[in-house]
């Protein structure tokens, strides 16, 4: 007997990942809360990996949603993210697991997702560097981990730490005037530009929600020298 890792109802392993998708792991959710959580599968949006089947086909041009031909449009922000994929549809379930997660300190939860997104993600996995979308020091010292960071490491040891999150008060006192006009939205600097420069980065973070935090992380790494820029996120 086993004891999920949300709801702590215990569950028998006699239902198992491998049964579902061919994942050999304890699913370490009980069967009801796995049947919470919806996968993102058949098609999707070719850039963002939204799930097509959830909204209406006028939002949807070809094999783009709406919101990522809007992103593409705007000279500042094309291609600066090649693809983004995600494992789960953001639904209620899953915003409960992730706030429980954030806001009581639960990082254990996380466990629950690795084996399948190792089993889907293997192959984009292997050629990048993987960066995780940083917290800032006053929210990473409050919570005690990043989230992102934890997922990233679910993949590889070898997790980049090439960026840093700066509070706008931060930025005002270290940027110069042309910085501060350019970059003035932007919360991400790069601390290493040394190792950014021509290589392939895959971006992890928690939730891809409007696209605009990860597209921000692209940027300040394209300036850098970064070749390709895409990112998996656990939920869409
Ligand atoms: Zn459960
Ligand atoms: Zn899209």
């Amino acid at each position: 007997m086993s004891y999920c890792l949300y709801c702590h109802q215990s569950y028998s392993e006699t239902w198992s990942w491998s049964a579902l998708f061919g994942v050999n792991a304890d699913p370490l959710l009980c069967q009801s809360c796995m049947a919470k959580l919806e996968l993102i599968k058949g098609d999707i949006c070719r850039i963002c990996s939204r799930s097509f089947s959830l909204f209406p086909e006028q939002y949807r041009q070809g094999d783009c949603c709406y919101d990522c031909i809007r992103w593409e449009e705007d000279e500042k922000w094309k291609r600066m993210l090649q693809q983004n994929r995600s494992l789960y549809v953001y639904n209620d379930f899953l915003k409960e697991i992730i706030a429980k997660m954030k806001y009581r300190g639960d990082a254990e939860l996380l466990k629950a997702f690795y084996p399948l997104a190792r089993s889907k993600f293997n192959n984009i996995t292997r050629e990048s560097l993987l960066v995780p979308i940083p917290l800032s020091e006053e929210r990473q010292y409050e919570r005690g981990f990043n989230q992102a960071e934890i997922f990233a490491k679910s993949f590889t040891s070898n997790v980049q730490h090439l960026l840093k999150r700066v509070t706008h008060e931060e930025k005002q006192s270290k940027k110069t005037r042309k910085d501060r006009m350019v970059k003035k939205n932007n919360p991400f600097i790069v601390n290493d530009e040394d190792v950014v420069k021509d290589k392939t980065i895959l971006l992890i973070d928690d939730v891809y929600t409007t696209g605009s935090t990860l597209r921000y992380a692209a940027k300040v790494l394209k300036e850098a020298g970064a070749d390709r820029i895409s990112s998996i996120t656990l939920a869409r």
